[in-house]
């Protein structure tokens, strides 16, 4: 898929500059609205993911993925990768190690909710090495 051919619901918006030192790869972000609720339209070039990192807060936060197009990868600290397809719903708890991002050969975009809390921040980690990254194709089936 070329990227001219992968079109998303929302914009695309500019270049994730403010995120790029937590992202191996160019991502894209648009935020949706910063009322009440913090959403914001995410889209990952292919190979394109963001370092592993945890959602802090006191009470409540998190975060909800709500994948829109193309195709991509969620991964919690020691559990498999998940293939995500447009459609596919991702709840990360608050405190949950885990990273988000594009498949190796495919345009990815989720919406992003941030859930309400106390005391919300994102603590940003390692980055997803390549060795990593290409392994993940062969712990799922049909992925
Ligand atoms: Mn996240």
């Amino acid at each position: 898929m070329s990227e001219h051919d992968f079109d998303t619901i929302f914009p695309r918006g500019e270049t994730n500059e403010a995120f790029a030192e937590y992202f191996t790869g160019q991502s894209y972000l648009h935020m949706l609205t910063t009322e009440g609720v913090v959403i914001g339209n995410v889209t990952f070039e292919p190979g394109c993911r963001n370092n592993w990192h945890i959602h802090q807060a006191s009470s409540g936060g998190g975060q909800i993925l709500l994948a829109t197009a193309g195709s991509g990868w969620y991964q919690g600290e020691g559990e498999q990768p998940v293939s995500l397809l447009p459609g596919s719903v991702v709840v990360v708890p608050a405190g949950k190690k885990h990273w988000h991002g594009a498949k190796a050969d495919s345009w990815f975009t989720h919406i992003a909710v941030a859930v309400p809390g106390e005391d919300v921040r994102n603590e940003w980690l390692e980055p997803v090495t390549d060795e990593e990254y290409a392994r993940l194709g062969e712990k799922v089936q049909g992925a």
